[in-house]
């Protein structure tokens, strides 16, 4: 499977389980929405874009709503808690070497179409868990979406 995340993440959420390893390569690429996004992170701060006539937000960010097909133009920031909707091992970091084994969730959060893939550690951590984004410390981010270390059962 080489294809972008976008579409990753949407069969992710489409199919709700995942099956065998998971390549992960985060490649935001996804012009000034995910630029915000990713700027955001550096801050510690999950900004999702928020369609100004439906309500909507949306993760991975988008620069259009797809309720409304109209330009989203404002961001807002999310409370850095979540949901495990999905888990999976995978023995793939991130740039798609090797690993040890490590936990992967997809995380939902209120109000938000879509999800992010991320680490997730916890005792007990399942899905449906509450989960909290750790983020790395400020002068070790680097405007990517591993400026959130892991997500951390609540
Ligand atoms: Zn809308």
């Amino acid at each position: 499977m080489s294809m972008p995340m976008k579409e990753r993440i949407t069969s992710v959420d489409r199919q709700r389980t995942w099956e065998g390893e998971i390549p992960f390569h985060y490649e935001y690429t996804a012009g000034v929405s995910g630029e915000r996004f990713l700027r955001g992170l550096q801050r510690g701060k999950i900004l999702v874009p928020k369609c100004g006539n439906c309500g909507r937000s949306y993760l991975p960010p988008r620069a259009y709503c797809t309720n409304c097909f109209l330009e989203i133009t404002s961001y807002v920031e999310l409370k850095p808690t979540g949901r495990v909707s999905a888990l999976a091992e995978s023995h793939v970091d991130f740039q798609g070497r090797r690993s040890k084994p490590r936990t992967f969730a997809f995380v939902t959060f209120a109000g938000v179409t879509g999800g992010l893939v991320h680490f997730a550690e916890g005792k007990g951590l399942r899905i449906g868990s509450s989960v909290r984004a750790k983020f790395k410390p400020a002068a070790k981010r680097k405007g990517t979406l591993l400026d959130i270390e892991t997500f951390v059962k609540t």
